[in-house]
């Protein structure tokens, strides 16, 4: 009888005169070398037969049977190992471990196929075991499996705290490298302002126009600096939970216009429109007015950044019960359902990471990956949730991408209507706000 047979080993030998013998005589040969792909390739594939050796990294292949066993599908498939026919004590802690059979080892190709089509056509083991000798082997088995766990959870914990202790270094390397460059920055910036307003130099730029474009270039390229040293500054700030929290009753819809505000002229030259009725909001929430902006600056320089020319960017906001819902939609590119919860996370970007500027606005101009993880630090300062949904990444098809924000209001809402925008146009001929 032909079937589909799964092999996990590592052994290149044994590899090889398994598949060929049993693919010579018409069998489906599988091969993996790690337990926890024989895992996953034992559960999609759903092999008829199932041979492993014992020693693999990650877990044995005693350890693998077991947990195969514990899923009612694997009951009856035959799981055999090649061993050595006098290790006797080996033997039996295999059985105890639930597998079938054995391979002699050395393997004899005119010998093991026959044995492997044995247990293909329903055979069953023809290993004997009285029920002391196998009440002994499952207690060693036991035994070693709860020894072998403990001299993993050991090793787990000592990586997990080596990586605790880079991730800190790492976080402070962030910290101090910003400080040291917002001092020297700052300076850049008072003596930009100072040649900017110098008598000779005004009258320099007052003859000769072209001198503009250049002091103007000097003092975006300053300003984008400035802008990047105060995104590292304050993750490092949220990372290392030293963020303090200035709360006071703020209006998230005066917040709002106000960050629209600085978008205008990106609005503008990218076509995009903005979707925004006031009206929805609660007249206020109690938060940290500051970094409210700061989300919500985040979250619309995304939606500009990953949305084509011409797209459309909606918010919206609902009071549920003591909380506020703002939802941040736009109609771009979109996001996998496996980047959902990464792109929260430090310095996950999505996409070529050649194609990285420190424009906020440039389509498909990813920065440094902060911008989300920011955010998430604010709304989670704030006792509040953020999340992402989207129906995938699609350049074409533009699928759109939403970032849902719910935080406490913290006080009473009031609702009392505000004047009613329902669409604002960045089309220079209607006013943006
Ligand atoms: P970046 O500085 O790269 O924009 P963020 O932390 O703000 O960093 O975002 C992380 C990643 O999440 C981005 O690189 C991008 O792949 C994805 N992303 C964020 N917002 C959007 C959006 N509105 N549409 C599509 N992808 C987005």
């Amino acid at each position: 009888m032909l079937g589909k047979i799964l092999l996990i080993m590592r052994s290149a030998q044994h590899t090889q005169v398994l598949q060929d013998t049993l693919r010579a005589r018409g069998h489906t040969v599988l091969i993996v070398q790690r337990a926890l792909d024989g895992l996953d390739i034992a559960r999609k594939q759903m092999p008829d037969l199932i041979v492993t050796e014992i020693y693999l990294p990650e877990m044995s292949g005693r350890e693998l049977t077991t947990s195969l066993r514990a899923e009612k599908r694997f009951a009856d498939i035959p799981i055999l190992t090649i061993l050595a026919a006098d290790k006797t004590a080996e033997r039996d802690q295999c059985i105890a471990a639930g597998m079938n059979g054995f391979l002699d080892d050395p393997l004899i190709p005119e010998v093991f196929p026959l044995l492997i089509e044995f247990f293909l056509s329903g055979g069953s083991s023809d290993v004997h075991m009285d029920t002391g000798r196998l009440d002994e082997a499952r207690s060693r088995y036991m035994h070693d499996v709860v020894k072998g766990l403990e001299a993993r959870i050991r090793e787990l914990e000592r990586k997990n705290s080596d990586l605790q202790r880079i991730d800190d270094m790492k976080d402070t390397f962030i910290q101090l490298t910003a400080h040291e460059l917002r001092t020297p920055l700052t300076l850049v910036i008072g003596y930009t302002r100072l040649i900017e307003d110098y008598p000779s130099l005004r009258r320099v730029m007052q003859n000769d126009p072209g001198f503009i474009p250049l002091m103007q270039g000097l003092t975006d390229s300053i300003t984008r600096m400035q802008l990047i040293i105060e995104d590292l500054l304050t993750t490092s700030r949220i990372m290392t939970r030293k963020i303090e929290l200035n709360m006071s009753q703020i209006s998230l819809a005066t917040v709002i216009r106000h960050v629209l505000g600085t978008y205008q002229e990106a609005l503008r030259e990218r076509r995009q429109y903005i979707y925004f009725d006031p009206s929805e909001f609660p007249e206020t929430i109690r938060a940290d007015e500051g970094l409210v902006q700061q989300m919500i600056s985040n979250l619309l320089s995304n939606a500009i950044k990953y949305t084509p020319d011409g797209g459309n960017i909606y918010f919206q906001c609902e009071v549920t019960g003591s909380a506020v819902r703002l939802s941040i939609r736009d109609t771009g590119i979109g996001i996998n359902a496996d980047n959902h919860e990464r792109i929260f996370g430090r310095m996950n970007i999505g996409g070529d990471i050649m194609q990285h500027t420190t424009s906020k606005t440039t389509y498909l101009g990813g920065g440094l990956g902060l911008g989300l993880a920011i955010c998430k630090g604010i709304v989670e300062a704030h006792g509040g949730k953020i999340w992402v949904e989207s129906s995938g990444y699609d350049p074409q098809r533009m699928p759109g991408s939403e970032f849902v924000v719910v935080m406490p209001l913290a006080a009473a809402p009031s609702t009392k209507p505000m004047p009613r925008i329902k669409r604002l146009d960045s089309n220079p001929r209607k006013p943006l706000l």
